[in-house]
């Protein structure tokens, strides 16, 4: 181009403008005729115009093929690094991983060497499991579906199921096991119900920044790390994560689990069809010692009236029906399924309850009396590896008795704001909460009378009839329980007034007469007191005052018998210095007397009487 004649330009200029002709205007056609010769008469200036352009062009085109080599040479070294730092991380967390060690979920099992042994025997000290036998077993190992028969054969619509948020929370978990954990959802959870996987290390002590890292690559976006720095406990780092989550439904997890196939379209079918159901699955139990996965069975969870987690056996229609879900009246705690919105509405966890312990009580008691419900879902199947017995995590707080004054605290107030009159039940059981002190509970009771929560007794009713027949609420051990109401003065009762050591008094016997309201709640217990709280009756000055102090233990001045036959209440253990409880209707108050069969303002009534036991009230007992 760069050696053609002028005429040639001329030409070819002539033409466009003969194009323009047919386009354009008339008046424009004759200004381009005569631009174009114009042109044509300064040759010389074009032609350079021209190579300048030419030469333009060619830097231009060149200029470019040189960035795109580059762009592609540092793409490749991109890829390459990334590569590279996956196999490096890779060879971090996954290099001793033995094929199919612990495949299927049997134990994984080998001739260890002695130092092996001595690392297996460390690594179980400081986990509480075996770590070092955890990272030689596949993140993806398989495991045999141990579901019901007619469980792989429901089908669930995908496309109508709510997604989940799953949340884990988790302090100073071994990454192997944490890898397992993430591998096994990952793999097993269908693609279109797993939104996204909130992890949060609640003040692990050292922070593996390669670890992040690896979960980033690994599991791509799906997992959201969160690290909150100081050690809050499970229960406030629950709530951290759950205020991360984004999807409908949320899915606590511990962070040392293996879910299994089919395990989250049976927890999500009940809350699709009624929002305020929590469904929990079976737990499946992971050997600490070999991580062999091991069969769970269904259970009804409960709790102790020293409120320990129990479990009861399926009433007999719900094992007839298995394993369609069945009612579990108290959650285990670790692994459930509740719709964002509703645990919303019921507040999440009380905000009082601080590191661990009790918040599965809270909130399984809260959510059966606020119109909610627990099920348990018999086709999901979850394994949760159970740590050595011994082992235990620990708050890291500067007071050292910290850890145990949190967790009795807990208790209190979830037998305060939950448990109704049956609360004095466990503080009789567990004396020492009474003295620790609950925190403000305005909130908690707000919210229960707000949402119109049910009492206490419906729980009890409607869940657990069995309960109460393995656990009864009358203890046969005691004596005699509930008011003591005098027979000359029937609207009376004895009362203690406060919780405090003092004079008691006498009130009107309102309500339950076998659970009255906790100050006319009597028992006369298997030391032979008369006990009320922390509290008991007691005489003083030979007798001729009664009074209410802490309980001793050391019979004497504390020591009662009640007579079924004559209905008296009776100071001392022996004979020649016995005294009867009086009732002094004028005062509201009580003295001793003489015993009179006779006088009638000696006769008291309980509002329960062990006969059988107040038979047998004097065998062994030093009268004389
Ligand atoms: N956890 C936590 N912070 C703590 C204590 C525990 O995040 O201060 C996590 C722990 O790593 C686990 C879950 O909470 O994922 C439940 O704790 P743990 O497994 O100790 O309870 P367990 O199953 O023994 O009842
Ligand atoms: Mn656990």
């Amino acid at each position: 181009m760069l050696n053609w004649p002028a005429s040639v330009l001329a030409k070819t200029l002539r033409g466009l403008s003969r194009k323009l002709l047919f386009t354009v205007p008339n008046g424009c056609a004759c200004f381009c005729d005569t631009m174009c010769l114009d042109i044509l008469r300064q040759r010389k200036k074009v032609l350079l115009l021209l190579l300048l352009m030419a030469s333009g062009s060619i830097f231009y085109y060149l200029y470019t093929l040189k960035l795109e080599r580059e762009r592609d040479a540092n793409v490749s070294s991109t890829t390459s690094r990334l590569e590279r730092e996956i196999s490096d991380l890779q060879a971090v967390f996954e290099s001793e991983v033995v094929p199919q060690l612990g495949a299927l979920g049997r134990p994984a099992r080998g001739n260890w060497t002695t130092e092996e042994l001595e690392a297996i025997a460390k690594s179980q000290r400081e986990t509480g499991y075996n770590a070092w036998l955890s990272k030689r077993i596949s993140p993806e190992r398989t495991l045999y579906d141990m579901r019901h028969r007619s469980c792989k054969k429901l089908k669930y619509p995908l496309e109508k199921l709510p997604s989940v948020s799953v949340v884990i929370t988790y302090h100073n978990e071994e990454a192997s096991v944490l890898l397992r954990t993430l591998s096994s959802l990952r793999s097993r959870t269908p693609v279109l119900l797993l939104r996204e996987i909130i992890l949060v290390d609640d003040g692990s002590s050292s922070v593996d920044e390669k670890l992040n890292d690896f979960l980033q690559i690994k599991f791509l976006n799906m997992v959201k790390h969160h690290r909150i720095s100081t050690q809050v406990g499970l229960i406030q780092a629950r709530v951290t994560g759950a205020n991360l989550a984004l999807a409908d439904v949320l899915v606590f997890l511990d962070s040392h689990v293996e879910v299994t196939h089919g395990w989250l379209e049976p927890l999500l079918a009940p809350i699709l069809t009624s929002n305020r159901t929590c469904t929990t699955p079976i737990i499946d139990t992971i050997d600490y010692e070999t991580f062999a996965y091991r069969r769970g069975k269904p259970s009804r969870g409960f709790f102790n009236w020293q409120l320990n987690y129990i479990q009861l056996p399926l009433l007999k229609e719900e094992a007839v029906a298995m394993p369609a879900p069945h009612k579990n009246p108290i959650m285990n705690g670790g692994l459930f399924a509740i719709g964002r919105q509703w645990f919303a509405e019921l507040g999440g966890y009380d905000k009082g309850l601080k590191i661990w312990g009790g918040e599965q009580l809270e909130l399984s008691l809260k959510l059966w009396l606020c119109g909610g419900q627990i099920l348990e879902v018999p086709c999901s199947r979850i394994g949760h590896l159970y740590r050595d017995g011994n082992f235990q995590i620990r708050y890291t707080d500067k007071d050292k008795n910290s850890e145990k004054k949190l967790i009795q605290r807990n208790y209190r107030r979830v037998a305060e704001v939950w448990l109704d009159e049956l609360k004095d039940k466990v503080f009789a059981n567990m004396p020492h909460l009474t003295v620790i002190p609950a925190g403000n509970l305005a909130e908690q009771r707000d919210l229960r009378k707000r949402l119109h929560c049910k009492p206490f007794k419906w729980f009890l009713d409607h869940l657990a009839a069995d309960f109460l027949n393995l656990y009864p609420i009358i203890d046969p051990a005691e004596y005699a329980t509930g008011v003591l109401q005098s027979v000359s003065s029937p609207k009376l009762c004895l009362d203690r007034t406060e919780s405090r050591p003092g004079r008691p008094k006498l009130s009107s016997c309102s309500g339950d007469r076998v659970f009255p309201r906790s100050e006319l709640h009597w028992t006369l217990t298997n030391h032979r007191e008369l006990q009320s709280g922390l509290l008991c009756l007691e005489v003083r000055n030979q007798g001729m005052e009664v009074y209410i102090y802490h309980c001793h233990r050391q019979k004497g001045n504390q020591f009662w018998s009640f007579d079924p036959k004559t209905r008296q209440v009776i100071s001392g253990q022996m004979q020649d210095s016995r005294l009867c409880l009086e009732v002094q209707p004028e005062i509201h108050a009580v003295t001793t007397g003489d015993c009179d069969p006779k006088n009638s303002k000696q006769q008291w009534k309980f509002g329960y009487q062990n006969n059988e036991r107040l038979h047998h009230f004097w065998d062994n007992v030093k009268t004389h």
